[in-house]
């Protein structure tokens, strides 16, 4: 089968590039591993931020999904540092994790030109005259797709390995199988390879948690959509808040007697951490003369019960992540 551009992986990135390709008219296919997982969030259940807010509405501007997704799918909407100038503001939305993958998975299958297969991408094609022209794909399961043009949108997955205290399993986000040998053939082609470290908490249940001790964070009152083309006038989606509460000396207590135990400080994570979402254990040891940090916790869908505890990413094992969450109170 030949197609005009061939992408691999649905994450975020996929859906884009998948869409624009087939909105102009090429023939395009979208490989990805699991089809369900079609704009899946890999950690916090929310879209924008600081920065990344605008990135949401320039890519809206050009005609991309994300922005509209997330104004269907969005269960709060800030803007942040609303009181500050134009400049340094950032629309941020909690997503409902569900909802939002139905959305893009729904609009991807029903877009014309745009074929969807569910394979791992094991190696790159490459035309016999010149070796580093790309002209097609081959799956895990032996079947060959030619292409003029291939995006690879591979987010976490080449060679993703997780880390939990000193226990590891290779995984491209959690329980989901990583992409084993494209980036070996990267590396034969001559380009740079290197790997990056991330991190996420552990999530909990609402049925667990005494939100009476909590306060609450609601959305704005008059939420602003992301995209350009929801109506402003009629938009007024249900608002769920999230919740905040602080780590405390206790807590700092179990986790810096532990810093022994953490992956992050061992040298067993390699990988360089990005400047954002930086580990707990990370601002318990860089500043030590704080006596708390800010948590918020936040609903991953609105009918679930499960809560996202953004500002305790970590890598230390599953017995002091347990500690440290009971230490909050
Ligand atoms: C634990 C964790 C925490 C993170 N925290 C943050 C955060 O706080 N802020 C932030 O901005 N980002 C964070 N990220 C990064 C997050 O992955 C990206 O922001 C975002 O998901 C990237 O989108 P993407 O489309 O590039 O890749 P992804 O969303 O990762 O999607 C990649 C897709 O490609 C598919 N795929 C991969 N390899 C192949 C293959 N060989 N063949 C077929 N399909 C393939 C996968 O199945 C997946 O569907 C985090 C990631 C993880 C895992």
């Amino acid at each position: 089968m030949e197609y005009d551009v061939i992408v691999v992986g649905g994450g975020h990135a996929g859906i884009e590039a998948s869409l624009v390709s087939a909105r102009m008219g090429k023939k395009t296919l979208l490989i990805t591993m699991l089809v369900e997982q079609i704009g899946a969030a890999s950690c916090n259940p929310a879209i924008g931020g600081l920065a990344k807010g605008h990135l949401v509405r320039e890519l809206d501007a050009i005609g991309g999904e994300m922005g509209l997704c997330t104004d269907s799918a969005g269960i709060q909407f800030r803007v942040l540092n609303a009181s500050k100038c134009a400049a340094v503001q950032g629309s941020r939305a909690q997503i409902d994790m569900d909802r939002y993958r139905e959305y893009m998975r729904e609009v991807c299958h029903n877009t014309a030109n745009l074929e969807i297969y569910q394979d791992e991408v094991t190696s790159l094609l490459t035309s016999d005259e010149n070796e580093l022209e790309v002209c097609g794909v081959k799956t895990k399961l032996g079947e060959e797709f030619k292409s003029k043009k291939v995006i690879l949108t591979t987010g976490t997955f080449m060679k993703g390995l997780i880390h939990i205290g000193s226990s590891t399993y290779d995984a491209g986000r959690a329980w989901e199988l990583p992409s084993t040998t494209l980036s070996t053939q990267l590396k034969e082609f001559g380009l740079n390879v290197g790997r990056l470290k991330t991190g996420t908490p552990a999530r909990i249940d609402a049925k667990s948690i005494d939100f009476s001790k909590m306060e609450e964070h609601g959305g704005d009152e008059k939420p602003t959509p992301f995209s350009f083309r929801t109506d402003k006038k009629t938009f007024n989606p249900k608002q769920h808040p999230c919740y905040i509460t602080y780590t405390n000396l206790g807590t700092h207590g179990k986790i810096s007697s532990n810093f022994h135990r953490a992956p992050m400080f061992t040298g067993q994570i390699e990988g360089r951490g990005p400047r954002y979402c930086p580990s707990i254990e990370d601002k318990v040891s860089r500043f030590s003369e704080r006596d708390r940090h800010q948590l918020f916790l936040e609903p991953q869908t609105a009918m679930c019960t499960e809560y996202y505890i953004n500002g305790l990413s970590t890598s230390l094992p599953i017995d002091v992540q347990k500690d440290m969450i009971h230490s909050i109170n």
